[in-house]
């Protein structure tokens, strides 16, 4: 008789667990409790046109993930050459920055303390051997020194963020920030040079890539593995809220946000009271139709003092927008539920803001729309490792039950990271289930 694994949440680490559940011989039922499939990575149908919950294309650095995702996509695939910007100053720049790019773009002054504060805080890190310490200021300023760390890195996390850097974990650095290339490269010739301590290489920025996209955006990658899914006799159960679930029952693959897990599987309240600590930041897209051929030249810009902290234009990526003649513009910002961001208000400085990019003006807007997401980024704050210890600590009583993904591992996994995680699971729970049966087929009756 064929397996049966249960698969909670239908984003894409949801849906390549199914996947590779359903290689592995399984029978698969998975719950999605909203009515249609992709989770973050879902796109969003508003009039004649669809928009992403922030832009999101598929990266093709997972191989075998990529050629699955390709083949579900078939012709509606499109490949994109990534050109992204950054505002700096009062000038675009290529994004990740570049070395000449920082040169230019910091005064000449702070120029001299950035560099003279990196090159104390390597000769610190080499000859004082300290370690970084536990929060994101402390590691940030072991990384690059206190006046790149002021000029660049403290007010924009905590506007983004909405806590200072003091009160955010190392590990957030480690995990999430982009590094800054350009000072690795100066970091790297250090390291050459013997001047300075080789570290482990931690999460880079983006290179020059080709990503994946669609004439329809996000939606049709989600949407196309869930129709190869159901061919291949996957029961997925749209509008499906999963609220109670019995962790001994079965084989359980959980990619729901892991408080929600812990509520579902009715864990002791000192575990429930821990989980609700591990917490995650809101975002709100402004997502907008503009009477204008084009806004702006990248796939999308980053900000650092407006309202909004990302502005894509996915029409450069090759999506269809009604009218031909129109554009539409994916505006995010961070925000917390339920204050101006999220209610819509602030929509006069979104357009105050675009309108001083120069993107556009409230007169070009045709319709404004907005999307939300409760759970966009897991907060990595001080202590936030003790408290997903005890979670983890606690479910690893369920062999039976994997949690995993963005939300479940309480991590910042890409789609195709993501995607990975679930076909690890799923491997996990399956060749393990196999080998338990086998052994007991062998016992003695
Ligand atoms: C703004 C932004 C831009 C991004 N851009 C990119 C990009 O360009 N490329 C890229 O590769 N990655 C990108 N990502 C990352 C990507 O979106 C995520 O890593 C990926 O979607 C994670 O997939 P997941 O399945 O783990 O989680 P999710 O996508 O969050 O899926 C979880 C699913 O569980 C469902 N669910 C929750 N609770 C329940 C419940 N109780 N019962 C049933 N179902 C439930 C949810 O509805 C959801 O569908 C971006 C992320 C953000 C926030």
């Amino acid at each position: 008789m064929a397996k049966k694994i249960t698969i909670l949440g239908g984003g894409p680490c949801g849906l390549y667990a199914a996947h590779r559940a359903l290689e592995l011989g399984a029978e698969v039922v998975l719950h999605e409790k909203a009515n249609q499939f992709g989770g973050l990575a879902g796109g969003h149908q508003r009039g004649e046109n669809w928009y992403d919950l922030g832009v999101h294309m598929l990266h093709a650095f997972d191989e075998e993930i990529f050629r699955t995702c390709a083949d579900a996509m078939s012709e509606e695939r499109i490949e994109v050459p990534l050109k992204a910007h950054i505002r700096w100053g009062d000038k675009l720049y290529h994004y990740p920055l570049r070395g000449r790019d920082i040169l230019a773009g910091i005064p000449p002054f702070t120029l001299a303390r950035c560099l003279t504060g990196l090159l104390i805080a390597e000769f610190q890190s080499r000859f004082s051997g300290r370690d970084e310490g536990d929060d994101a200021e402390s590691a940030l300023i072991e990384l690059y020194g206190s006046p790149l760390y002021e000029f660049f890195f403290e007010d924009f996390t905590h506007r983004y963020w909405g806590i200072h850097p003091r009160d955010l974990s190392a590990e957030f650095v480690r995990r999430k920030m982009p590094r800054l290339s350009a000072v690795d490269v100066f970091k790297n010739l250090l390291e050459k040079l013997k001047l300075t301590k080789a570290r482990d290489a931690t999460e880079g920025a983006l290179r020059f890539e080709t990503l994946h996209y669609s004439q329809t955006g996000t939606e049709t990658l989600p949407r196309s593995l869930a129709a190869s899914l159901i061919n291949r006799g996957a029961d997925l159960r749209l509008n499906s809220l999963v609220e109670k679930i019995d962790p001994r029952e079965g084989l359980i693959i959980s990619t729901i946000p892991l408080p929600h897990l812990i509520q579902a599987i009715d864990a002791p309240v000192d575990i429930q009271a821990t989980a609700a600590k591990l917490r995650f930041k809101p975002m709100v897209v402004y997502a907008l139709l503009v009477r204008k051929e084009k806004c702006m030249d990248a796939l999308y810009t980053y900000y650092r003092d407006r309202i909004f902290h990302r502005v894509g234009e996915p029409k450069n990526a090759g999506l269809k927008v009604t009218p031909t003649e129109s554009t539409t513009l994916i505006v995010e910002t961070t925000c917390e539920i339920g204050d101006r961001k999220w209610t819509g208000e602030a929509l006069p400085e979104i357009i105050r803001d675009l309108e001083a990019e120069g993107i556009c003006t409230a007169s070009d807007i045709q319709e404004h729309h907005l999307l939300h997401s409760e759970q966009a980024y897991p907060i990595f704050n001080r202590g936030f490792e003790e408290n997903l210890k005890v979670v983890t600590d606690y479910l690893a009583g369920f062999p039976n039950l994997r949690t995993t993904g963005r939300q479940g591992a309480f991590t910042y996994p890409n789609m195709h990271s993501a995607m990975r995680m679930g076909a690890i699971a799923a491997e996990e729970l399956l060749v393990a289930a196999d080998s338990i049966r086998s052994t007991n087929a062998e016992s003695p009756k």
